[in-house]
C-alpha cells in the first residue's frame, strides 16, 4: 500500500526524522533539512547562509526541544549553496562534526576558489556552445551575488561511497548518486526503507542535471544527464518506501516518478534529435528553438538540459559534434 506524502512525513517523524523547511532567496523556495533525533543528534543539510534561514532553523529546532548548540553531526548532501550555506555557522555554535562525500571535501573547503573556477568553466562552456558573451557576463555577476548565501565547509568525517554511518538506533548507508550535481549523496536506512535523497529526486520538479566540473579535477566536460539517468536507474531498483527530498513533499512511489522522468527525457531527446536533423545547431540554438529567449539566469540551466540530451544522442551514434573553432554544432549522422 502506498502512503500519502503526509503519512510518509508522519512515519519519518515516528522514526525520529523531522523535516525542517528552511527559507531560501532562490526560485526553488524552501529547502528541506532533516533533523535526526538519535545519537549523534544530526542535521542533514542546513539551508543557505542568511539571517532568516538561521532564525528559522533555530526556531524549528526549538519546537523539537533542541538548539543549534546541541547538534553533534551535520551531514551535507551535495555542493549547492541552498543546502550548505549555514554549515560553518552551525559548527561554530555546536562544534558538530561535518560528514560529506570525501571526494567533494576539497571543493567544499575551498568554496570561493571553487565557485570562481565553476563560473569560469560555465562561461567557457556557454561560449563554446554559442551563447553570446554578454549573456555570460550578466550570468557571472548574478552568480557572484548569489555566493554570499554559500560558505566554505570543513568536512571532518569524509564519507566513502557505500560507507555506513552508525547511530544508536539506526544505520545510514552513504550512496553516491551524481547527476544533479557531481557530489549528490543519498543516505539509505535499509531497515526502515527510508531514503534521504536531497535533490537527487524531487516530486514536483525535475532535478536539473547541471553540467559542473568533475570532482576528480579532470577538465573533461562531464555528461551530467547521462550520469543522472544512470543514477536514477540505480535508485529505481531500491526497495524504498519513503524518499525524503531536498525540496517539496516526500516521494512515496519513486519507481513511478523515475519512470515518468525517464519517459520525459526520452521524449525530449527525440525532440532535440528532430531539431538537429533539420540542420546542424549549437546548444544555444537548440535551447532557443525550445524555450525562446529565456532569462539570463536560465541560460546555463537550459544549455545543460539540451547538451545533456545531445549527449544521449551522441552516445547512441545518432549525432556528432562538429567544432568549427568558434562553436560546437551538433549534426545528425544519418
Ligand atoms: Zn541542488
Amino acid at each position: 500500500m502506498t502512503l500519502t506524502p503526509e503519512q510518509a512525513l508522519e512515519q519519518a517523524a515516528l522514526a525520529g526524522i523531522h523535516c525542517l523547511r528552511i527559507p531560501t532567496p532562490f526560485a526553488v523556495g524552501r529547502v528541506n533539512c532533516y533533523l535526526i533525533e538519535d545519537e549523534p543528534l544530526t542535521l542533514v543539510d542546513t539551508g543557505p547562509n542568511s539571517g532568516k534561514a538561521l532564525d528559522e532553523l533555530q526556531s524549528q529546532l526549538a519546537e523539537r526541544g533542541h538548539s543549534i548548540d546541541d547538534l553533534e553531526l551535520v551531514i551535507v548532501t551535495h555542493q549547492h549553496i541552498d543546502h550548505l550555506g549555514l554549515v560553518e555557522i552551525v559548527v561554530e555554535h555546536s562544534g558538530a562534526e561535518v560528514a560529506a562525500l570525501g571526494a567533494a571535501a576539497e571543493r567544499l573547503a575551498n568554496f570561493d576558489e571553487d565557485a570562481e573556477a565553476e563560473d569560469r568553466f560555465a562561461v567557457d562552456l556557454m561560449i563554446r556552445n554559442g551563447i553570446p558573451e554578454e549573456v555570460t557576463v550578466a550570468l557571472r555577476s548574478v552568480s557572484r551575488s548569489f555566493r554570499a548565501w554559500g560558505s566554505q565547509v570543513t568536512v571532518t568525517k569524509p564519507l566513502a561511497d557505500g560507507e555506513e554511518i552508525v547511530f544508536r538506533d539506526r544505520t545510514l548507508r552513504t550512496i553516491h548518486r551524481p547527476g544533479h550535481s557531481p557530489s549528490d549523496t543519498v543516505f539509505w536506512d535499509e531497515q526502515r526503507k527510508i531514503l534521504i535523497a536531497a535533490d537527487h529526486l524531487i516530486a514536483h520538479i525535475s532535478s536539473n542535471p547541471l553540467i559542473s566540473r568533475p570532482l576528480d579535477g579532470s577538465t573533461q566536460r562531464p555528461q551530467a544527464l547521462v550520469t543522472y539517468i544512470e543514477s536514477m536507474r540505480k535508485t529505481r531498483e531500491m526497495p524504498a518506501e519513503i524518499v525524503l527530498s531536498g525540496h517539496g513533499e516526500p516521494i512515496v512511489d519513486h519507481v513511478a516518478l523515475i519512470d515518468d522522468r525517464l519517459a520525459k527525457h526520452e521524449r525530449r531527446k527525440e525532440k532535440i534529435y528532430g531539431l538537429i536533423a533539420e540542420r546542424p545547431r549549437t546548444g544555444y540554438e537548440m535551447a532557443q528553438a525550445i524555450w525562446g529567449n529565456v532569462a539570463v539566469t536560465q541560460a546555463f540551466l537550459t544549455l545543460s538540459e539540451v547538451i545533456g540530451h545531445a549527449d544521449l544522442l551522441l552516445n547512441e551514434g545518432r549525432v556528432r559534434e562538429v567544432d568549427d573553432g568558434e562553436a560546437i554544432r551538433y549534426e545528425a549522422t544519418a
